[in-house]
Formats: structure tokens, C-alpha cells, sequence
């Protein structure tokens, strides 16, 4: 049977007039890919705000493996089982590989660099480094400079730097947009292997091919209201696209 590790009860958030979310409630089910999927200012990246702690839902409530949720901060939420990735990667460049792993995170969540390491022996820094990379099945040297990576390889740094608090859930904001067709397919291939891990997998992606290609399901926003949660195979790219603009299917 199918259990829910995340459930959302009509949350909503507004800044002042704006609705940028409006009685939102869906389940996502332990170990899917779920697609997040809408127009520009349909309320994604509102919606993920709150899961992953930043911000406070103005109504409505969720619940991570059946406990209500009630973060003040992002790290409340990774101790919860909730990591997110940014698009704002927020990797150090004039760091290494490992150091960039464990980057203080809070202060990566406002899109600025962390200043302070939470390991700071180097051995076991590099250990733990090691570990999550090897994991993830990524060749990238822990002692390289992050300077030096390629956008896919910062990208991928960036996951490890979240799967370093082994979450239930990973959230990901658009993490191939920037990056070459190459680039692009070994995320999904990283994304695949999360879900490998048991984990679950949030994603926003514009790029539809590659939600056909990596989701299970597609959670549908426009204009801040839940239009519907499908099965990949009930959905082609058309039916997609109505969806956002509003229609049921
Ligand atoms: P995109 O794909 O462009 O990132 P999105 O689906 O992530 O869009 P949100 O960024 O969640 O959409 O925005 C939803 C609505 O809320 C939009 O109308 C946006 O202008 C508004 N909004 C988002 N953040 C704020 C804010 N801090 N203050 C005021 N309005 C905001």
C-alpha cells in the first residue's frame, strides 16, 4: 500500500493583496518523483518556501510522516526529513568541494553564501564528504575548489550538501535550468538514484520532456490554486499545458 510522507490541508499564503497560494491540499506519497509544475508566479517556489521552513503559510497546515509541521527555519525542516535545493545554489567558489557540503545552510536559503563550516575537522569533513559522494555515485575530487566545477558538477554539489542530513524529502527548484543536455541528463540520472535511496522527490521543472522522462506523478498550480495531481501516464505535454493554464483534466 502507498503511504503519504507529506500531506498538505489548504494552505495558503498571501502577501498583502497578492494570493500567491489558495487552499492548496494534496499527499505525496513516500518514495515518488512528484513534478510541481505551473506558470510563472503560479506559487512553486511560495509553496516550497514553506515546506522547507522559510516562510510561514498564512492559513492551512501540513504534516511530514503524519506530524504536524511547525518550522521556524530550515533547519527545523531538515530535521523534519525535508532538504531543499535552491535554484540559487549558493556554492562558495574559493571553497572546496567538502567545505561546500558543509556550509553553514541557513544563510543559504536567503541566497548568500554560508560563513561558517558545521564540521570543522578536516579529516572527518572529508570522510562524511566522501561518503555522500560516493553515494550518489559522483566522481567529483572532495579537496577540489568549487571555483573550478562545472555547473553540473556545482549542481550536483549542491544535492550532496542537501543528502548530508539523509532527508525523506528532497526538494529541487528547476536544477537542470542552466545546464547542458549532458548536464542536464546526469541530474536526472542523480534525481533517479534519490529515489533509489528510498527517498522522495520534489520537483519543479519547466522542462517538460524532463518531467516525463524522472516523475511519477505532477502536482498542477496556476495562479496559486492546486488544479490537479495526475499520474505521469494519464498526462502527454498538451494535457500538461492546459493544466497550467487552469483546466482540469
Ligand atoms: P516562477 O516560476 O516565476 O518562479 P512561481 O510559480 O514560483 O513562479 P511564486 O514565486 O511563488 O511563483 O509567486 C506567486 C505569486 O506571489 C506571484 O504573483 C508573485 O509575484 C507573488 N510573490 C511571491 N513572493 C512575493 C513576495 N515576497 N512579496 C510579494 N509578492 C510575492
Amino acid at each position: 500500500m502507498e503511504s503519504t510522507v507529506l500531506e498538505l490541508d489548504g494552505l495558503s499564503k498571501a502577501y498583502g493583496a497578492i494570493q500567491a497560494l489558495d487552499d492548496v491540499s494534496f499527499a505525496v506519497r513516500e518514495n515518488e518523483v512528484l513534478a510541481l509544475m505551473g506558470d510563472n508566479g503560479a506559487g512553486k517556489s511560495t509553496l516550497i518556501k514553506i515546506l522547507s521552513g522559510v516562510n510561514d503559510p498564512t492559513r492551512g497546515m501540513f504534516y511530514v510522516n503524519g506530524q504536524e509541521a511547525n518550522f521556524g527555519s530550515y533547519e527545523d525542516a531538515e530535521a523534519a526529513g525535508i532538504a531543499t535545493v535552491y535554484q540559487d545554489l549558493a556554492i562558495a567558489p574559493n571553497r572546496t568541494v567538502k567545505e561546500n557540503v558543509f556550509l553553514g545552510k541557513e544563510p543559504l536559503v536567503e541566497g548568500k553564501l554560508g560563513e561558517w563550516l558545521r564540521i570543522v575537522d578536516d579529516d572527518e569533513m572529508e570522510r562524511q564528504a566522501d561518503k555522500v559522494l560516493n553515494e550518489l555515485g559522483m566522481e567529483i575530487d572532495p579537496n577540489a575548489d568549487c571555483g573550478d566545477l562545472s555547473g553540473g558538477q556545482q549542481q550536483s554539489v549542491a544535492i550532496a550538501r542537501a543528502i548530508e542530513s539523509d532527508p525523506d524529502i528532497v526538494i529541487m527548484d528547476e536544477p537542470t535550468s542552466a545546464l547542458s543536455v549532458e548536464a542536464a541528463d546526469r541530474i536526472l540520472n542523480l534525481i533517479e538514484r534519490l529515489k533509489e535511496q528510498g527517498r522522495t522527490v520534489l520537483l519543479v521543472d519547466h522542462n517538460l520532456e524532463e518531467v516525463f522522462e524522472v516523475a511519477d506523478r505532477a502536482a498542477v498550480l496556476a495562479s496559486g490554486r492546486l488544479v490537479g495531481v495526475e499520474d505521469i501516464d494519464r498526462l502527454d505535454q498538451e494535457s500538461m499545458i492546459q493544466m497550467m493554464m487552469g483546466s482540469e483534466l
